[in-house]
């Protein structure tokens, strides 16, 4: 038997005719409106059959109020701009790679109308795809030949089907990674139909190694560069050109992964364990492949360059016209591309080039500004502008950090995870790193045209839990989700 009060709550009609949903039907359709009413509804039963809410409690005024509020959160886009404070440059969480302003006006241009994606305008005769930003490849890195995939996965397992389908791909035991979200070697290795071959042990690997692996039976020499991990200590590795002069001695490729694809030089960062392609084809890998969306500092795309002969074995492959990069990411491609043309400009424009390179007093300037502007901020206890470390991410240069300064935000008796979730459910969301019940934020993944928004989302964050999207006479429950305290580890 029904609940004696239930006869007693306001049909899906009535609310539906009531003054303050029925206005609603401008702004949403009618079958979200029915929708949310009926949700609703449900919330109401559920909480008067567990004794929480009274029927006298329903008044459709409230009600009216609830619906409207649930149609916004329903109907709004789910994608969002991030402030991303946590001083990670490629947080794969977040995107990676914000992309140069000029890509994204080349994205704007071609996306929103035709283009000559596969047109010679020339000639008025189809063409590849691939042409536009082979050319731009093979200038900037002096490879023979180039062709772009969704992503260095794709191209790992394009370049491996070409090379070595059904054959031995010789790798050191050293560099069978894992490189995140369950990308690991031994099994793109069978996805892609070749057999691995491991050779020498974890932490030291000879030429001789490689060279009694090789048969008749061999595919390519692999060589991995170990982004997301170092092995430190006693350790033996095979530089590229000897591995290059092996493979050429018994007429077998030599496939080089270098993983990020800087396409300058990120020693006068600090960073001189970065391997750049134009390097790898200088020194005579066969094919390189790398990510567009690390460091090079583009759309996520995988580039192969290499040999003329292997890059048209590999646009023969079937897989791929289901690898091939769609109009938008090859003209972020492009455009990023031809920033390199001055590698200052590039520096300048690229934004993760930029970040790398913000001088240290300016992040100084830049934390002692921000912590002025939250003077009087209500749930801050204090304050400190401190000496920290800012992270490349996306599996690259892993244990090497870059100098910054931190501001560091006491929060009194407050819980620093509770405000870093309420932080981020705001919009725009901020993301921050939460240490020892502090809120930290690195001004260096920070744009600065997100400044004055960072500062407006800190004063005004919620510092309880968010239970309900309603205050005062609330019906909803946590419309939000989870009651998470927001401390929860997001993998860079
Ligand atoms: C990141 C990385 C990959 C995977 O690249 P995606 O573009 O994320 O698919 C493969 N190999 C290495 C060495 C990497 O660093």
């Amino acid at each position: 038997m029904a609940h004696p009060s239930f006869s007693q709550i306001p049909s899906v009609n009535q609310i539906l005719e009531s003054r303050e949903v029925a206005g609603l039907s401008d702004r949403f359709a009618r079958r979200l409106i029915v929708d949310a009413v009926r949700q609703e509804l449900l919330v109401i039963r559920e909480r008067i059959g567990n004794g929480t809410f009274q029927i006298n409690m329903v008044d459709l005024k409230t009600l009216g109020f609830q619906v409207e509020q649930r149609l916004v959160k329903t109907t709004q886009l789910r994608f969002q701009p991030v402030i991303n404070a946590t001083g990670i440059l490629l947080h794969t969480n977040l995107g990676r790679a914000p992309l140069a302003p000029e890509a994204v006006e080349a994205v704007r241009n071609t996306a929103s109308g035709y283009c000559n994606l596969e047109l010679d305008l020339e000639t008025g005769k189809r063409t590849s795809r691939q042409n536009i930003v082979r050319d731009w490849l093979c200038r900037l890195t002096g490879a023979e030949s180039a062709t772009v995939v969704n992503n260095n996965a794709a191209a790992t397992i394009i370049v491996l089907r070409a090379t070595s389908l059904g054959k031995e791909v010789v790798l050191s035991r050293g560099q069978l990674v894992e490189i995140g979200g369950g990308f690991r070697i031994p099994e793109i290795m069978m996805v892609s139909g070749a057999i691995l071959r491991e050779v020498g042990t974890t932490n030291i690997t000879r030429l001789s190694d490689y060279e009694r692996a090789i048969s008749s039976n061999t595919g390519a020499l692999l060589q991995i560069h170990t982004s997301n991990f170092r092995i430190r200590g006693h350790t033996q590795s095979v530089s590229l050109p000897d591995l290059v002069g092996l493979g050429h001695q018994f007429q077998i490729p030599v496939i080089d992964d270098v993983g990020s694809g800087a396409f300058v030089d990120l020693k006068p960062f600090g960073f001189d364990e970065e391997p750049l392609p134009r390097e790898s084809i200088a020194r005579g890998a066969d094919l390189v492949i790398f990510s567009g969306d690390k460091l090079l500092g583009g759309p996520q795309v995988g580039i192969i360059l290499g040999k003329k002969v292997w890059i048209e074995r590999i646009e023969k492959d079937p897989l791929m016209r289901a690898f091939r990069l769609d109009k938008m990411s090859l003209c972020a491609l492009e455009s990023t591309l031809q920033l390199y043309l001055d590698d200052n400009q590039a520096l300048q424009s690229i934004p993760v080039l930029a970040m790398l390179g913000i001088p240290l007093d300016e992040l100084n300037r830049r934390c002692h500004q921000v912590r002025k502007q939250l003077d009087g901020c209500p749930w801050i206890e204090s304050i400190q502008v401190l000496e920290g470390e800012s992270f490349v991410g996306g599996g690259s240069l892993p244990d090497q950090g870059l100098k910054t300064w931190l501001v560091e935000i006491a929060v009194g008796d407050n819980n620093a995870g509770v405000i870093a979730k309420n932080l981020r459910s705001n919009q725009p969301a901020l993301m921050t790193r939460v240490k020892n019940n502090r809120i930290i934020l690195d001004l260096r993944t920070v744009l600065t045209q997100q400044t004055e928004s960072l500062i407006k989302t800190l004063m005004t964050v919620e510092t309880g839990p968010t239970r309900a999207i309603i205050q005062g006479n609330s019906i909803a429950p946590d419309l939000l989700g989870d009651e998470s305290n927001g401390n929860e580890i997001i993998e860079p």
